[in-house]
C-alpha cells in the first residue's frame, strides 16, 4: 500500500528517510506529481523505470534544491547560467554536459554524457531537496505514456500494487504541464520539449530556440509520438461534438467540460490533465477538444493534445526500431553502476 504523507514537517523527514534508502516517493511540484529516487544511486533509479514501465532509453530529470547545487553534475556556460538565473526555480529543465566526476547514476541519463536538471518551483519538493540532501530523479508519476499526475489521488490511481512507498501530498499541481527541455549543449539552445515556461518568455533572455528538426531520429525519447494519452480516441479542433463523443472545451462554448471557460491559458493548462482523467473515466467512448490559440502555455498543451490523440499504434510498435536509431539508445544495467 502508498502511504499517503501529509504536506507537515514530519512527513518531510519521513520522505527524505525513505529517498535515502532507495525507495519511490512521489512528491508535488508546480509542473505535476514526480516519481522520485535518489538520482546518485543505480538500484533506485532503476526502480522508478520498472514502476513506471519506462523504456530504459528514456533519460530522467534530476531535481536539485538550487543552482548551486547543479553545478556539481553539470557543466554551465553562461547562457546556461543565464537562463537558471532567470527561470530557476521554475518550470524549466536544462539538458547540459555531465561532470566527468558527476555523481549522478549512469541510468539517469540512460547512458548519455548529459543530464537534464531543474530546480522546481514548488515550496513542498524544494524542502523535500533540502531534507533529502541528495538529487532527486523524477520523471512524471504515470505510467509510461499515460496522462501525467497533477494530485496524489491521480498518482495512488496510476499505482495500485503499491510500487511507490509513499505520496507527499500537496493538493493539485499549480502549472499542470511538465516543464519546457531546452537541450543547451550546442551552438543554439534546441527546444526539447514545450512545457510550463512559454517559448517566448525564453527567447527574451537567450534569443531564438531551434526546434529540433521535423525528419530523422527524435533527438530525445520524449519526442516519441504518442505519450500523455487517455485509453480513448481524442479528435482535436472540434467546435461541436460529434454523437458519442464528450467535449472538452475552450472559453465561453457549450461541453461536457471545460478546460477554461474565461479562456485562460493558464488555467486551461492546470485543468488539462485532469479533465482527460474525468472524460477518460466517463461514459463517453469518445473525446473531442476545442481549439487552444497556439501562443504561449498554449503551446505546450497543443502539443500533450496532439501526442494525446495520436493512435496507440502509431509508435507502439514502432519504438524498438524507432529507439535503434536514438543516439541516446544505450542500455545500462544498474548493477555495473560505479556508485
Ligand atoms: P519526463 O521525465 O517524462 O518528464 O521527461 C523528461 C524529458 O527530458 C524527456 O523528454 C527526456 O527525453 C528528456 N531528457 C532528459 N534527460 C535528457 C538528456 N540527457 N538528453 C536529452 N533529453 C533528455
Ligand atoms: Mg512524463
Amino acid at each position: 500500500m502508498t502511504r499517503v504523507l501529509p504536506a507537515e514537517s514530519g512527513s518531510l523527514a519521513e520522505a527524505a528517510r525513505l529517498l535515502a534508502s532507495g525507495s519511490l516517493v512521489a512528491f508535488p511540484t508546480e509542473t505535476v506529481y514526480g516519481l522520485g529516487a535518489d538520482a546518485t544511486d543505480g538500484r533506485a533509479v532503476a526502480a522508478i523505470f520498472e514502476a513506471k514501465r519506462r523504456p530504459r532509453f528514456n533519460p530522467l530529470i534530476t531535481h536539485v534544491p538550487d543552482l548551486e547545487s547543479a553545478g556539481a553534475f553539470v557543466a554551465f556556460d553562461e547562457r546556461a547560467f543565464a537562463l537558471a538565473e532567470a527561470f530557476w526555480p521554475g518550470p524549466l529543465t536544462l539538458v547540459l554536459p555531465r561532470l566527468p566526476n558527476c555523481r549522478l547514476a549512469d541510468l539517469v541519463s540512460a547512458g548519455l554524457d548529459s543530464a537534464a536538471v531543474r530546480v522546481p518551483g514548488h515550496p513542498l519538493a524544494r524542502d523535500l531537496l533540502r531534507a533529502a540532501h541528495r538529487p532527486i530523479a523524477a520523471p512524471s508519476a504515470n505510467r509510461s505514456g499515460r496522462i501525467s499526475p497533477t494530485t496524489a489521488d491521480h498518482v495512488l490511481a496510476e499505482f495500485p500494487e503499491g510500487e511507490v512507498m509513499a505520496v507527499l501530498d500537496g493538493g493539485p499541481c499549480p502549472v499542470g504541464l511538465e516543464s519546457t527541455v531546452l537541450d543547451l549543449r550546442g551552438e543554439r539552445p534546441v527546444l526539447l520539449r514545450p512545457g510550463g515556461l512559454p517559448i517566448e518568455d525564453i527567447e527574451r533572455v537567450c534569443g531564438p530556440l531551434a526546434r529540433p528538426d521535423g525528419g530523422g531520429a527524435p533527438r530525445s525519447p520524449g519526442m516519441l509520438d504518442r505519450h500523455y494519452a487517455p485509453g480513448k480516441p481524442l479528435r482535436l479542433d472540434a467546435a461541436v461534438p460529434r454523437p458519442g463523443e464528450a467535449l472538452l472545451g475552450f472559453g465561453p462554448m457549450a461541453a461536457t467540460l471545460n478546460l477554461s471557460p474565461a479562456g485562460d491559458l493558464a488555467e486551461a493548462a492546470a485543468n488539462l490533465f485532469g479533465c482527460l482523467r474525468v472524460l477518460d473515466a466517463g461514459g463517453f467512448p469518445r473525446l473531442a477538444v476545442a481549439p487552444i490559440p497556439p501562443r504561449g502555455l498554449g503551446v505546450a498543451i497543443n502539443d500533450r493534445l496532439r501526442r494525446a490523440a495520436t493512435p496507440p499504434d502509431a509508435n507502439a510498435d514502432d519504438w524498438p526500431e524507432v529507439c535503434a536509431t536514438m543516439p541516446c539508445m544505450a542500455v545500462v544495467d544498474p548493477d555495473d553502476e560505479g556508485d
